[in-house]
């Protein structure tokens, strides 16, 4: 079992580090002085890194970590990850000593090629696949390969903690209500998240069934979302093309 501990680095990352006993695993530490300070302070030790993907922003503190502790780095083998010592391919189950932890690795495309999701003891380290109210940017990869990606990430229980890698719930939901005006359930989110903005709160974790009650990435099926989608663009036919028309019209946003 493991805590939790938010670490915030550079403008909107959070990288995430589970604390058990003495020992820490962290996921995707794109600044190594933050996760340094917190491993230092609390006397623990790193035992491993989960990779989600291969940009700097998530990947840029490797380095100096290694050179501190011998930890493990779990990371897709599609991808360029600096000390990799176990490649993933998704699909695996991988198991951490200490702390005492198991995730599934779910591959989820789309964001980047090799992108990987982490779920273990009800939580799910996702980087910039899903994010609150909204999900990554298309760099390396198709809207088919994400929308099966988010899918893949729906999928897990409606409790699941959503630990994603960016602070970008307020913005995200801007659109979401573009999109969505009608949808109370956002409408509500839409206040809770301004009240903790305002006061400088993270809004992540999330869990998966508000996203999924407000995330209008994760409701392309919805009729609200059809029709503002074929307001874009008149012949989308499945949620798929859905997904692709609100992924087009959120860069834009
Ligand atoms: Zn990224
Ligand atoms: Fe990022």
């Amino acid at each position: 079992m493991f805590d939790v501990i938010r670490i915030p680095a550079f403008k909107d990352n959070y990288i995430w580090l589970l604390r058990g006993g003495a020992s820490a695993i962290v996921v995707d530490p794109g600044d190594a002085r933050p996760v340094l300070d917190v491993l230092e302070r609390g006397a623990l030790s790193l035992a491993a890194v989960l990779i989600t993907h291969h940009h700097a922003d998530h990947q840029g503190g490797i380095d100096d970590l290694l050179a501190r502790f011998p930890a493990q780095v779990f990371g897709s083998a599609a991808e360029s990850i600096t000390g990799i010592t176990t490649p993933l391919h998704g699909g695996e189950t991988i198991r951490i000593a200490a702390p005492d932890a198991e995730f599934r690795v779910i591959p989820v495309p789309g964001h980047t090629r090799g992108h990987l999701a982490y779920y273990g003891a009800g939580c799910l380290f996702c980087g910039d696949t899903l994010f609150g109210a909204g999900c990554g940017r298309l760099f390396e990869g198709s809207a088919a390969q994400m929308s099966g990606s988010l899918a893949r990430l729906a999928a897990l229980p409606d409790d699941t903690a959503v630990y994603c890698a960016h602070e970008y719930t307020e913005a995200n939901l801007r659109f979401a209500l573009a999109v969505e005006p009608g949808n109370q359930r956002l409408q509500d989110r839409v206040r809770d998240v301004s009240a903790a903005r305002a006061k400088g709160l993270p809004t992540i974790p999330s869990t998966l069934a508000l996203e999924k009650a407000t995330n209008p990435f994760l409701r392309c099926a919805e009729a609200e979302v059809i029709a503002a989608a074929r307001g874009r663009k008149a012949d989308v036919k499945n949620a798929a093309e859905v997904f692709a028309v609100l992924r087009e019209w959120r860069n834009g946003f």
